[in-house]
């Protein structure tokens, strides 16, 4: 076996590591798993990514365990880009942007934007933002994920409530498939689905026999369609074939797949256009009796995002308060650590709120963000729960940055033992929170563990996270 994956280095321009530290490295992500490879490879470019997934076709008879697995940011909380194979890191290489266009066919004054899977988020956003564009599902880690790893997981975060998930903004993906061939994949009207259904290769091949499936079991799809608040679990076959319009749309189904499909070398994503003023309102849960009533209240006045963290959170962002601040940039040391004098007096006095609410509320000028904020403020006054909004940008970035970055220090921090997710990602209508989140910390709580459950409360998806000693 060792023979095959000596050979890498012969089929392609890019790296190829054997060493024990790289496949120590590649051997985790975010999750609780650890699976040790037998190669990692870099590819330089789509050729390479061709002969890779050749070779692996050719030999794979011979050698039956061959397989490929992309990895990208490394992010991800399940495991996704682990293997006991060959790893195929984009990340190295193929990040590379092509463009940003703003396109009158969007009525909201939005566009599009093009650029290689291994392109972090925080560098695409650049690109765009710099156009007054954005793609809105960015996941709160994105400082630390890639376009790619939102696609292969139909990401979605903070303006999920407003905007939806990565599966809304694909206009058109390009992937090398199993026969070493790179497709490309846009939604097509019936006439171009018909003429791709006649080709004899492994394209034709797939529109085929998926057409055949989805309409021969579009009774059985519709029933069996998750009635959630939201749903990332992938493989979303009711949402391909739209037969009121017509409209095949495979990218709906390579959304969410976790590149079981094949490896996504090019993504056009949908652009809107960022409304240029927002603010906060912080609502402070000193229990959980009225997280109910508080969070579908909110809801009616419509804010983009509407996040929350616990207590526990709060004091893991306390402890670690100088990396937190550095991941800010080290100009905003002081006064973003001035900004953070309240909490520590809260956890001083004892009185940290059990859960905190965030709201966030946009438009097109000061003057309309402070009225819906306000509007939503007094809509909360007859709960008595203790609110504030945030006056200045400095307080907002505060806010985001404990939600944002809290977890992504604990499993930074922790010697010995490791993050858990594993009841992670979870969605618990709204209305159920107050009985399901006194449940889950009283078991918690039997255990002596550190935890942070943070979380999407607007849509009610939360994370979960204990500190264990596997
Ligand atoms: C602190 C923290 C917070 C998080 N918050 C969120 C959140 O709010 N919302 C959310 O959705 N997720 C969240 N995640 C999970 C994860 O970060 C995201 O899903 C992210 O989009 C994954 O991107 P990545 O580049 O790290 O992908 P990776 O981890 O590298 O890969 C993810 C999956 O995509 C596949 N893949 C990657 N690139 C390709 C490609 N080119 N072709 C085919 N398949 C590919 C991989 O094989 C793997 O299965 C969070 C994770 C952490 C650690």
């Amino acid at each position: 076996m060792e023979d095959v994956y000596g050979e890498l280095k012969q089929i392609i321009n890019g790296d190829v590591a054997l060493d024990e530290e790289t496949l120590k490295a590649y051997s985790s992500d975010a999750s609780l798993f650890r699976v040790m490879p037998k190669a990692v490879v870099f590819p330089k470019d789509v050729d390479d990514i061709k002969a890779l997934v050749r070779f692996v076709a050719d030999k794979k008879s011979a050698n039956p365990e061959l397989s490929l697995t992309v990895r990208s940011g490394g992010s991800d909380m399940s495991g996704g880009p682990l293997n006991d194979s060959i790893i195929v890191d984009v990340n190295k290489y193929i990040n590379h942007f092509k463009e940003v266009v703003h396109d009158k066919r969007f009525s909201d004054g939005g566009g599009y934007a093009t650029a290689q899977p291994g392109m972090f988020y925080r560098d695409f956003e650049k690109k765009t933002l710099a156009e007054h564009l954005l793609m809105p599902s960015y996941p709160a880690s994105r400082e630390i994920s890639t376009i790619g790893g939102m696609v292969a997981n139909n990401a979605g975060g903070e303006k999920t409530l407003k905007y939806g998930k990565t599966e809304d903004y694909v206009l058109q993906l390009k992937m090398v498939l199993r026969d070493g061939n790179e497709y490309v994949f846009r939604s097509l009207n019936k006439s171009e689905l018909d003429a791709k259904m006649k080709l004899k290769t492994v394209e034709g091949e797939i529109y085929s026999e998926l057409y055949k499936l989805i309409s021969e079991n579009n009774a059985i799809l519709k029933k069996a369609k998750p009635k959630v608040s939201k749903n990332s679990a992938g493989y979303y076959l009711w949402n391909v074939w739209n037969g009121d319009k017509q409209i095949f749309d495979i990218p709906k189904l390579i959304v969410g797949s976790q590149g079981t499909f094949g490896i996504i070398t090019e993504i056009t994503f949908r652009l809107i256009k960022p409304k240029e003023h927002s603010t906060l309102l912080v609502i402070l849960l000193k229990d959980l009796d009225k997280l109910a009533d508080v969070v579908l209240r909110v809801l009616e006045y419509k804010p983009e995002s509407f996040e929350s963290y616990d207590d526990h959170t709060l004091r893991v962002a306390l402890k670690f308060l100088p990396d937190m601040i550095k991941l800010l940039g080290a100009k905003n040391l002081i006064s973003l650590g001035l900004q953070f004098l309240p909490e520590f007096w809260m956890v001083i006095t004892g009185g940290v709120p059990k859960l905190f609410l965030e709201a966030e509320f946009t438009g097109d000028s000061e003057s309309e963000i402070y009225e819906k904020a306000r509007a939503a403020q007094s809509g909360l006054k007859e709960f008595g729960v203790k609110t504030r909004i945030a006056k200045s940008d400095k307080e907002e970035q505060k806010y985001w940055t404990v939600r944002r970055e809290s977890f992504n220090l604990l499993r930074h921090h922790v010697k010995g033992k490791q993050t858990a997710p594993f009841i992670d990602d979870i969605i618990v209508r709204p209305e159920k929170l107050p009985e399901f989140l006194p449940k889950l910390t009283d078991i918690m709580n039997n255990y002596d563990l550190i935890y942070t459950i943070a979380g999407h409360i607007g849509y009610g998806n939360l994370h979960i996270i204990p500190l264990m000693d596997i």
